[in-house]
């Protein structure tokens, strides 16, 4: 592909994401590969939704700037880092897509087992630990699942997808944030049912069925995540079926998965109120403070 295809590719890509509100201001990021040496990347501070071709930086794999009126992007270590660390990827996009970034702001990874497609094409969408943005704690806390995943999400910053081109890299973008919405929409309602552990299996399949390249294989079993290493295999929270291939997780059971999964810990000696019983505390309260 010719470098000026992909500089256009890139000028379109910022666009989609600031329209869809993946980015606001001068968020995001997005880089290709040229060729075996050299990088093609996004400026640091111009928004993504109004760059020209002619802005990008072209750089080296260590980050040097070989071509361009203006600095790369701040999150270049971020993105070298990923080329490093996988040479069958050839494009990164970094942006904060709201829902996603709630869900990594809430310190929740999207690794239940609640779509086929996403199982099929992302696997799991882990959480990247919280770093500094733009220092090298980024490029550390990315290394230890960009081995295994496609897409992760960055604690308290936002998320991170890569491909085999740039729009590949982008669509998964889409995907997570499609995924953070239909998640939420779930929980909100106060129920998910999950794909059982037999049927993730039955999907693994069918990436290769389909050709779908995935960095690593779902881990085989998640009760012990101890044992499953985020850099071989992605850990899917998937509960056995027993025959169901969809398997209710009611109410009773939430906490006792929220546990498992790191969201909440319910403790010996919780209490629970209706909303409006804890409106008529808080009242109470204020009124006593009168
Ligand atoms: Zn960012």
């Amino acid at each position: 592909m010719s470098i000026e295809s992909l500089r256009a590719d890139i000028v379109e890509i910022g666009r989609r994401m600031y329209a869809r509100g993946y980015t606001a201001s001068n968020d995001g990021n997005i880089s290709v590969r040229i060729d075996a040496s050299r990088l093609l990347m996004t400026p640091k501070s111009v928004c993504k939704g109004f760059m020209t071709p002619d802005m990008m930086c072209v750089t080296d794999l260590d980050g040097r700037k070989l071509q361009g009126d203006r600095d790369p992007s701040s999150e270049m270590l971020m993105h070298l880092e990923v080329y490093r660390q996988r040479p069958d990827v050839q494009a990164v996009v970094h942006a904060h897509p709201p829902t996603a970034t709630g869900f990594a702001v809430a310190g929740i990874p999207l690794d239940r087992a609640v779509l086929a497609e996403v199982l099929t094409t992302l696997g799991s969408i882990p959480l990247a630990e919280y770093a500094t943005p733009s220092t090298v704690e980024l490029p550390e806390a990315v290394r230890k699942y960009i081995k295994a995943h496609d897409g992760m999400l960055l604690a308290n910053h936002g998320a991170l997808t890569v491909g085999g081109d740039l729009y590949s890299a982008y669509y998964k973008m889409e995907t997570i944030e499609h995924f953070a919405k239909i998640s939420l929409v779930a929980r909100t309602l106060g129920r998910e049912n999950l794909i059982s552990r037999e049927e993730v299996m039955r999907l693994q399949e069918l990436r290769g069925t389909y050709g779908i390249k995935a960095p690593a294989p779902i881990c085989a079993d998640d009760a012990m995540p101890a044992v499953s290493d985020p850099a071989s295999c992605q850990v899917v929270q998937a509960p056995e079926g027993g025959g169901l291939r969809l398997v209710p997780d009611p109410p009773s059971h939430a906490g006792e998965t929220a546990a498992r999964s790191g969201v909440a810990s319910v403790e010996a000696g919780e209490i629970r109120l209706t909303y409006r019983e804890l409106s008529a505390l808080i009242e109470d309260a204020i009124r006593s403070l009168r």
